[in-house]
């Protein structure tokens, strides 16, 4: 039986931070991203930490960053507050049944519990999840500058530092012809060398579906992620029954209950995982089981998180079964500025997954501090 460690105070910093080239997608264009980082420190002194990173303000889901801060300090905070912090899946519980959403909030908080709980207990979160099974992942790029030669060339630097061979290429928002020949074109450049899949984000119509996913099929494309509305669960189907390529859901996904509901309508192939998205890491691994089960492929999801939420999702990650899609972690290499004292390590094509205490990975305090919004 550990001993009762209360939680003394919970805080949520905004840390603004450019990104290295604009990041074009079919809902926003970014040049900075706000990382959302919670900390929660207990009585025993120990601080843990956890991000709540979206993309594009409200563009991509209905947190904003600077709803996640209101809602942390206004809600979440008075209701932890002197909870046993060794007992993450008991304030877990207490937040969902007095906080309705709030997905991305929650897992920045449970995160947080578990970072310092490793800490505490000199132990990786990825012990505390019930160990990992590999220590590196394989990680894929995102181009997503919006120009077909830039996209090449900087894939081409990508394939000689051997840092990613599996690229996703960020379409949806131009004419479909002219998107799909963009892709083409960096598949033919790139040939088989790497591993070419498209996000929709999306932004097509189930006839836009159709006649784009053939163009990408044609092409050499693996993948499609999320290429119609999320709400489309019947399009969904339809297309995965059309097409052999594999069709991901990804903003479709907000949680166990949407996985199951996305894996017995048979409308993916391949199910994106993010632990923010998810509403947190047990929840994450929740939707791992579900998928593992219905025998879905996984693929390991970002929400663009710099080191702290990147290191967490890397945690869960290594302790499950299967990831036959690799992952796309490499939200803290976008990021002009390094936020970790010591970097996430990015080598052969993978990541490797921290092995010290809580997340393995120690912020830089004078850095957040520096690009923290006053
Ligand atoms: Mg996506």
């Amino acid at each position: 039986m550990t001993t009762v460690v209360p939680i003394r105070n919970t805080r949520v910093m905004l840390v603004d931070v450019p990104t290295i080239r604009p990041h074009v997608l079919a809902m926003a264009t970014m040049s900075k991203q706000t990382i959302v980082l919670v900390e929660i420190e207990r009585e025993d002194g120990v601080r843990g930490y956890g991000e709540a990173t979206t993309i594009g303000g409200l563009a991509y889901g209905e947190e904003s960053p600077e709803s996640i801060k209101v809602a942390v300090e206004t809600y979440f905070k008075p209701l932890i507050q002197n909870c046993d912090a060794n007992r993450p899946a008991s304030v877990m519980a207490l937040l969902n049944r007095q906080i309705v959403g709030n997905r991305f909030a929650k897992c920045a908080v449970e995160t947080a519990l578990f970072d310092a709980m490793g800490r505490a207990s000199n132990l990786p979160v990825s012990e505390l999840l019930g160990g990992r099974q590999r220590d590196v992942l394989p990680v894929a790029w995102t181009l997503a500058s919006g120009h077909t030669a830039k996209d090449i060339d900087e894939a081409e630097q990508m394939l000689a530092a051997k840092r990613h061979n599996v690229f996703k290429i960020k379409i949806g928002k131009r004419d479909i012809v002219k998107d799909c020949d963009h892709v083409a074109a960096i598949a033919k450049a790139l040939g088989d060398r790497a591993s070419i899949r498209v996000d929709v984000n999306q932004h097509w119509t189930r006839a836009h579906a159709m006649q784009g996913i053939a163009r990408l099929q044609y092409a050499g494309v693996s993948l499609i992620e999320q290429p119609i509305a999320a709400t489309d669960v019947v399009g969904m189907h339809q297309l995965c029954n059309r097409f052999d390529l594999a069709i991901m859901a990804d903003e479709a996904l907000t949680g166990p209950s949407s996985a199951a509901r996305y894996i017995e309508a048979l409308a993916c192939d391949v199910i994106s995982l993010k632990i923010n998205q998810s509403g947190g890491l047990t929840e994450a691994r929740k939707v791992a089981a579900l998928a593992e089960v219905a025998h879905v492929a996984l693929y390991g999801g970002t929400m663009l998180e710099g080191g702290i939420g990147t290191a967490a999702a890397a945690h869960l990650f290594s302790t499950l079964p299967a990831m036959e899609w690799g992952t796309e972690l490499f939200g803290p290499l976008l990021l002009t500025e390094e936020l970790l004292v010591e970097p996430l390590v990015y080598r052969d094509f993978g990541l490797v997954v921290p092995s010290g205490p809580g997340l393995g990975v120690v912020i830089d305090q004078e850095k957040i501090a520096h690009f923290e919004r006053k």
